[in-house]
């Protein structure tokens, strides 16, 4: 395992808390991760209204904030739309981009999100980005094929330089909030595959210096044995960042 690649934990909140709930919650985090130091990077990403106060009772050294999603226009007349610019205004240092609920729901197509990558990172934010396949591509041995054009359409276009911000997140669609977890060797595969395609384009140095993420029904139970693996640098987690203690137990897989 590589022992100098960082290691993040991050959390993805989704659409459930409010934002008495949430500021709860994040300090509950803060206090337990500040009494004992994690072994790895940790992120929480929370809804853009939790943003600006949860940025108040965190320490940034300790826990990191982000969002997940941000615009993929930089300014102006686009009622409802948060931009990277006004992400970064909050505190937060991370954005998800291209999480699969995002690309199924909301239409976000590669183009868009290519864009959306662009802004983030001119706006100083680093991206967590999402790439993964359906259980019918997965079915009809695609799994490869498809995580690869999600990465060559998206982020493959990034200089040398901008691709140092970037954290990838494999998170095969199949596996998310389902309780279905990909098993270790089948995250540990897709993940050395995607290390591989990042060498191709960026060289070998920069793909061994890339985080590389699982995601889909990760928790404290399975966290061990997932994280065991050479190419899992962590894990992003949904329905398990919801509660504190599940939350640790994920992190404290790193100890
Ligand atoms: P899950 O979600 O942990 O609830 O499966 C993961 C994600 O969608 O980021």
């Amino acid at each position: 395992k590589n022992k100098m690649r960082k290691k993040i934990v991050a959390g993805n909140w989704k659409m459930n808390m409010n934002l008495q709930d949430g500021v709860a919650l994040a300090k509950e985090i803060n206090e337990a991760l500040v009494a004992d130091k994690p072994n790895c990077g940790v992120v929480i990403c929370t809804p853009f209204i939790h943003l600006a106060s949860v940025a108040q009772v965190l320490d940034q050294n300790v826990v990191g904030l982000g969002a997940e999603d941000c615009a993929d226009k930089e300014k102006g007349a686009f009622t409802g739309e948060v931009s990277a610019e006004m992400v970064k205004s909050t505190g937060a240092q991370y954005v998800i981009l291209g999480h699969s609920e995002r690309r199924q729901y909301y239409g976000e197509t590669a183009e868009i999100l290519k864009d959306k990558v662009q802004l983030a990172l001119k706006n100083g934010l680093k991206v967590i980005f999402c790439c993964g396949e359906t259980l019918e591509e997965r079915e009809g041995n695609k799994q490869n094929e498809v995580v690869k054009a999600e990465l060559a359409d998206s982020v493959f276009n990034l200089s040398a330089e901008e691709w140092k911000n970037i954290i990838l997140a494999y998170e095969p669609i199949w596996a998310i909030g389902t309780g279905k977890t990909a098993t270790s060797d089948q995250a540990e595969e897709m993940l050395a595959y995607i290390r591989s395609t990042v060498a191709e384009k960026y060289g070998k140095e920069a793909a061994e210096d890339t985080t590389i993420l699982y995601g889909g029904s990760c928790k404290a139970s399975n966290a061990p044995e997932l994280f065991s693996k050479p190419n899992i640098d962590g894990g992003l987690i949904g329905g398990a960042s919801l509660k504190a203690a599940d939350f640790k137990g994920i992190i404290d897989a790193w100890k």
